[in-house]
Order: structure tokens, then C-alpha cells, then sequence
């Protein structure tokens, strides 16, 4: 099983974000927030191979208030425990205790270039980012990265993946610039030629490095995956912890209350009900964004699903292929071109 814990709070609001998240909320407010995290965890008998603390910024909370919510979650040996962390809110003394907990840490860097950061609204110093990334107690790291930006060109982007490789990160995210409705990119036109190049330049720059896409927006060194989202991508159970968080029970969706006074108030879930073929139509295009796709035996390992339904995939795939799928009886996953063009071949299986 795998847990997200939701941290809504962050320091000010970025340009383009459009997670649930307060900026400078109160501090009564968080220690409510905590109190109420801890005991959900406390109260929860489940034991986690995955744990997952994002946001909003988990670490803008205090160090006792991160050590009593770790302490109050129960691991299986060896569990992978991730952490977002805005390098601003980090100190070496909130590294090191976050290291004796959390063996991934994430970090939201999104460009090493002072201007396109303020372009993002993005709060951050380069001394903070240099810190973080120098940090040495995490066995595996990530750094976030943005492209797609107005003004943005190869040559900058082609930079920013330069210092992210020489970093000594094991894994990289870049995101293309999304212009959500409720944010200051509202409007904004993205170049789809200039993003489509800049994500090909990505694959291209991370694999010569030896840090290899594995999901459209995602690249790591091998090994160094990460197994939390690997797991919810394939339709593993997750339980999510906190205002806006997701959670999937092997058959329905439910989000908790985008709202932390009702959250905290106790207000239920949202529950999203669909009929478990469609839910498994939606999990097999989700997990069709990996570039190593789906195992057919992994695809019948979901609750309810039969090979009839396999195979009606593969017939749906079957004009795409060879030059955006692969298909062979026991697998499908799509090509490089068939990943640039997801969204359109999800469109068709759902
Ligand atoms: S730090 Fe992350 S969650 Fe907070 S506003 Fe920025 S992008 Fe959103």
C-alpha cells in the first residue's frame, strides 16, 4: 500500500501552481493541521511500502512537527519515503533530521536561472537551491524542472538540464509549462512545437547523461525510479492524508475536502464513481505514459480484469502501431512519438 500526505501550506503562491495549497497560513492553523495528521496516521492500521509528502511545501513545517508526523506512520522495512522540499524552507539541521526518516528528497528547483524564476513567481535563492542540492544524507534525489516558459529557447533550457545533470541528482522531473485557468498563466499560449522539441531535447541530454525517461515527464538513473509513483500509476492502492489528497481503494476514487477548515471539521471525502471497467480503461491509459507500458500479466493482476479486455485494448492500439506503439501479446507500451501524442491515443481507450 502506499500513502500521500498533503501539506497545504507554502510560503507565497507560485505563478503557475494550481495545487490546493495557503500561502502564509497562520501558525494556529498548522498546528491544527499536524494535530489532525497525526492522528489520522496514529489511527490508521495500515502498514505502507510507499510514503509520499508533498504539497504545498511539507517543509515549511517546523522540525518537531515533520518528526511527530514520520513517527506516527507505520513502514514496511525497506519502504521508499519521499519529501518536496522548496530549498528556502530548508536548513542543515532540518536536512539531517529529514534524513533519518525520508531516503528521497525532492526538490523544486524548476530552473537554475534567476529570471525564469521570478518569471514563475518562484521564491528561491540560488544560494537555498546550492545548498540543497549539496546536501548529502539522501541515498536518492530529485529535482524538479519547468520548460515551456515564455521565452524560453533550447539553449536555456538545454542549460538548465547541463547544471540539474551536473547536480548529481539521480532523478529529474520536467513539467511543460501548464496554463491552469485559476493561476497567473491563465491565457498564456503554449508553442506545442517549441515545448514537443524541448521535451525531446530533454530525452536526448538526461539519456547521454545516463538518466533515462521512464515516464513522459519523468527520468531517473536505473534503480532510482521513483516506486511511489510507479505503484499508483499501475493502479496500486493509496491512501492520502490531508486536504486535497487523493486516494484509491483498488476500485473508486476519493479526494478529501479541497479545504482545510472543513477538512478539519471532519467533512467527508469526495467519492469519484465510476464502473470498474471504465476505472480499469483509465488506469491502463495512466500507466500507459511509462515508457516500459503495461505486462499483460500485470494488467490481470487488477481486481476484475480479463483477458477480453486486453484484448480489446490491444484492437484499440492496433492503428497506432508500429509507429507510436509496440504491441506483442504479453505487452504494449507506447514509442517515443506514441508518448508525445498521449493524450490523443488515451482519448481513444477512454
Ligand atoms: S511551492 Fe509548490 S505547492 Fe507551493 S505554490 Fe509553489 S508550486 Fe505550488
Amino acid at each position: 500500500m502506499n500513502a500521500y500526505i498533503h501539506v497545504p501550506f507554502c510560503r507565497n503562491k507560485c505563478a503557475y501552481c494550481a495545487f490546493y495549497s495557503l500561502p502564509a497560513a497562520d501558525g494556529d492553523l498548522i498546528q491544527k493541521y499536524v494535530a489532525e495528521i497525526v492522528r489520522q496516521l496514529q489511527a490508521c492500521p495500515a502498514t505502507f511500502s510507499t510514503l509520499y509528502l508533498g504539497g504545498g511545501t511539507p517543509t515549511l513545517l517546523a522540525e518537531k512537527d515533520l518528526e511527530r508526523i514520520f513517527s506516527a506512520v507505520r513502514l514496511a522495512p525497506g519502504a521508499e519515503v519521499s519529501i518536496e522540499a522548496n530549498p528556502e524552507t530548508l536548513t542543515p539541521e532540518k536536512l539531517a533530521m529529514l534524513s533519518n526518516y525520508a531516503n528521497r528528497l525532492s526538490i523544486g528547483v524548476q530552473s537554475f536561472s534567476v529570471n525564469k524564476r521570478k518569471k514563475l513567481g518562484r521564491d528561491c535563492s540560488d544560494k537555498a537551491i546550492h545548498a540543497a542540492l549539496d546536501c548529502p544524507h539522501f541515498p536518492h534525489r530529485n529535482l524538479d524542472l519547468m520548460y515551456a516558459v515564455p521565452g524560453d529557447t533550447a539553449d536555456s533550457f538545454r542549460e538548465d538540464l547541463r547544471l540539474a545533470v551536473a547536480s548529481g541528482v539521480d532523478h529529474i522531473s520536467c513539467y511543460s509549462l501548464t496554463p491552469e485557468e485559476q493561476t497567473a498563466f491563465a491565457g498564456t499560449v503554449i508553442d506545442e512545437e517549441m515545448s514537443a522539441d524541448l521535451w525531446q531535447l530533454a530525452g536526448d541530454t538526461l539519456g547521454e547523461a545516463g538518466i533515462l525517461r521512464y515516464e513522459i515527464s519523468n527520468y531517473a538513473r536505473p534503480g532510482a525510479e521513483c516506486r511511489h509513483n510507479v505503484n499508483v500509476w499501475k493502479g496500486g492502492i493509496l491512501q492520502g492524508f490531508g486536504p486535497a489528497a487523493a486516494s484509491f481503494d483498488g476500485h473508486q476514487r476519493y479526494r478529501q475536502q479541497e479545504n482545510v477548515t472543513s477538512w478539519l471539521h471532519g467533512a467527508p471525502p469526495e467519492w469519484d464513481m465510476i464502473p470498474e471497467d471504465a476505472r480499469r480503461r483509465e488506469i491502463f491509459a495512466v500507466n500507459l505514459r511509462t515508457v516500459a507500458g503495461w505486462k499483460k500479466r500485470d494488467f490481470l493482476a487488477l481486481p476484475g480484469a480479463v483477458e477480453e479486455e486486453w484484448q480489446t485494448f490491444l484492437q484499440t492500439l492496433a492503428p497506432f502501431s508500429p509507429l507510436y506503439c509496440t504491441i506483442a501479446s504479453d505487452e504494449v507500451k507506447l514509442t517515443d512519438r506514441g508518448l508525445l501524442f498521449w493524450d490523443s491515443i488515451a482519448s481513444e481507450l477512454l
